[in-house]
């Protein structure tokens, strides 16, 4: 597996190279977030990106933001910045996890592959785009949203979230059950960060009430929604029931 390391400090990057170079990964490393980008333009085309937040050049977060625009490859943040803001708000620029500094070389390895695993699983997922509301559809397969003809630009875990609600709309789906499923099950940071994903998903979608709180509980999708109708448009979803 390609692996891209942005870490500026040698005492990090080393040792951590050569253990998962033992691990058997391909690993890239990099010591600023600039250099960092431009792989991503190259040909080594890594499968998960390790980011340090503090780097000489520019911020990770903004590492992290630049290279959502243009890739889905998952990034870990690695960070010495262990509260809960930072944390929040790297997840928030489409980081798919982070490991607070110090860390256990085996609790890293095994968020990569955790990381990895949900990666290639949804892109396995086979089926049918699936029709939310009027022009509103999400596709698995291609991991697009699509609203009103135009491609919703979500991070990473936004669509994840979305695409767990919207494999069964009217469902509701609790804050464990998403918070192990879009996450993971070895999810330790705060339950707010599902929140303000929600909150972020709502922001996007320009119609706050497709999804329902279900207070005390978690969330759905409006029922009114429905599953892969592909080419059949209903001639009003409704705001009655
Ligand atoms: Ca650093």
């Amino acid at each position: 597996m390609n692996l891209l390391l942005i870490e500026d400090d040698d005492a990090i990057a080393e040792p951590l190279q050569n253990g998962l170079e033992r691990q058997g990964f391909v690993v890239r490393r990099e010591s600023t977030g600039i250099a960092g980008i431009e792989v991503l333009n190259g040909s080594f085309h890594p499968e998960i990106v390790l980011l340090d937040l503090g780097l000489p050049d520019i911020d990770g977060y903004e590492v992290c933001r630049r290279i959502r625009v243009s890739s889905s490859v998952p990034i870990i943040v690695v960070t010495a910045r262990g509260d809960e803001i930072d944390r929040v708000l790297g997840l928030e620029l489409g980081a798919d996890d982070y490991l607070v500094k110090p860390f256990g070389f085996r609790e890293l390895v095994a968020r990569i592959h955790a990381v990895t695993r949900r990666t290639s699983g949804r892109d396995e997922t086979v089926d049918s785009p699936i029709r939310i509301a009027d022009g509103f559809t999400v596709d698995l397969r291609s991991r697009r949203a699509i609203l009103d003809g135009k491609e919703l630009a979500l991070t990473r875990k936004e669509f994840d979230l979305l695409a767990l609600l919207a494999t069964e709309p009217g469902a509701i789906h609790t804050r464990e059950e998403i918070l192990e499923q879009v996450w993971d099950a070895h999810w330790y940071g705060p339950t707010k960060t599902l929140d303000v994903h929600i909150a972020s998903l709502r922001r996007k979608l320009g119609d706050p009430t497709l999804i329902e709180t279900v207070r005390g509980v978690g969330f759905r999708l409006r029922s009114g929604s429905s599953p892969v109708t592909k080419g059949t448009e209903t001639a009003d979803t409704g705001e009655g029931s």
